[in-house]
């Protein structure tokens, strides 16, 4: 198990822990405390208190939840992928100051993972054979269906704790017409192994050292991100670099320019041919921003700038904030041209 764990209770709903996947999850944790809980989405002592800073960090790293996962769909997407899968997790050991994951679910957020992953392969199954085959290239795949599973959690993570993951590259293998994709801060060596035929896309995520240092709490280091890209490729995986959030404060470009090089430096023959990137500007919450405040101020210095940002209504109320119209435009062109200019071989999937 990840060194970020050391689970000391699992919450189970009598159901996931009747299935086969639930056993075996119980099975690797025997000294740990179960506790019968009704609905994975409702634990108070876990989700409930926004005030409990101190505490998260103990939580994320002693706390299991297992649950069955009750709707089951495909959510069309078209930027990171075709869909979003039905996620086998939810909820992150890692803390980064800027994740958008606790803001649906409250902010201690330990791992979630469902326990009825045969239904969700199931479904996954049936919805890309139904698709047939993809008409046309897009920005997101030139040939294949592309499923983020992924999206609310981190997968190389994840895997640390049950075999859903891995269940996941296996079924993307053996599916004629889609590929799986997920963003990950993490590495796991351990999927080097898992020989995914090119089903599967990791989208590393990078951002300069500095902000990581200050932003991404709890993850791999950015250079360990990088060293290990050679050897994803090498294992089979197909792997992206996820440029996000970008930051935009004194001296950011410059830090780009720096990680840019360090990738180009690093990157072997064979990781070039297949690179693309994602680029993603910073959007922030208000109420986050407020939480953060709390626990981490010194990240709210670069996060929070309303001189730089504009706010917009969010859907669960609340204000979310992105970089000005007008200077967004500016900042964006400035980092896809850094990114043309230091590492041409890399196609931009997407910019915003
Ligand atoms: S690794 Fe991803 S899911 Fe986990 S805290 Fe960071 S941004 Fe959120």
């Amino acid at each position: 198990m990840s060194a970020l764990l050391d689970i000391r209770r699992v919450y189970v709903e009598p159901e996931a822990a009747a299935l086969p996947r639930g056993r075996e999850i119980l099975g690797n944790f025997p000294g740990a405390e179960i506790v019968e809980v009704e609905s994975h989405h409702r634990i108070p002592e876990l989700y409930g208190d926004e005030a409990n800073v101190a505490r998260w960090v103990r939580i994320k790293t002693e706390a299991l939840v297992l649950g069955v996962k009750k709707s089951l769909t495909a959510r069309p997407n078209g930027r990171s992928a075709d869909f979003i899968a039905p996620s086998t997790a939810n909820g992150c050991a890692m803390a980064c100051a800027y994740c958008y994951v606790p803001r649906r679910k409250g902010y201690s957020n330990p791992i979630t993972v469902f326990a009825n992953i045969d239904q969700i392969t199931g479904y996954v199954r049936r919805h890309a054979g139904r698709q047939g085959a993809k008409p046309e290239p897009n920005q997101v795949d030139p040939r294949l269906w592309v499923y983020d599973i992924g999206e609310n959690s981190d997968c190389s993570l994840d895997a640390t704790i049950s075999a859903n993951v891995r269940d996941l590259v296996e079924l993307f293998r053996g599916l004629p017409n889609a590929k799986a994709s997920f963003a990950t801060k993490y590495v796991n060596r351990d999927l080097l192994g898992w020989d995914p035929r090119g089903r599967t896309r990791v989208r590393f995520s990078l951002m300069p050292a500095a902000d990581s240092k200050l932003l991404d709490i709890r993850t791999s280091p950015v250079a360990e991100r990088i060293d290990a890209i050679n050897d994803f490729v090498a294992a089979g995986y197909e792997v992206h670099v996820n440029l996000s959030p970008v930051v935009v404060r004194d001296g950011w470009l410059a830090d780009w320019a720096e990680l840019l090089d360090r990738l180009g430096d690093t990157l072997s023959a064979e990781a070039r041919a297949q690179l693309a990137a994602e680029v993603i500007f910073l959007t922030h919450n208000d109420r986050l921003h407020q939480v953060n405040l709390g626990w981490h101020p010194k990240a709210e210095e670069v996060l929070w700038r309303p001189e730089l940002q504009q706010a917009k209504r969010s859907e669960t109320g609340g204000w979310n904030v992105r970089y000005r119209n007008g200077h967004k435009g500016g900042y964006v062109a400035a980092l896809t041209g850094l990114l043309a200019a230091r590492l041409p071989f890399c196609r931009i999937r997407y910019a915003f």
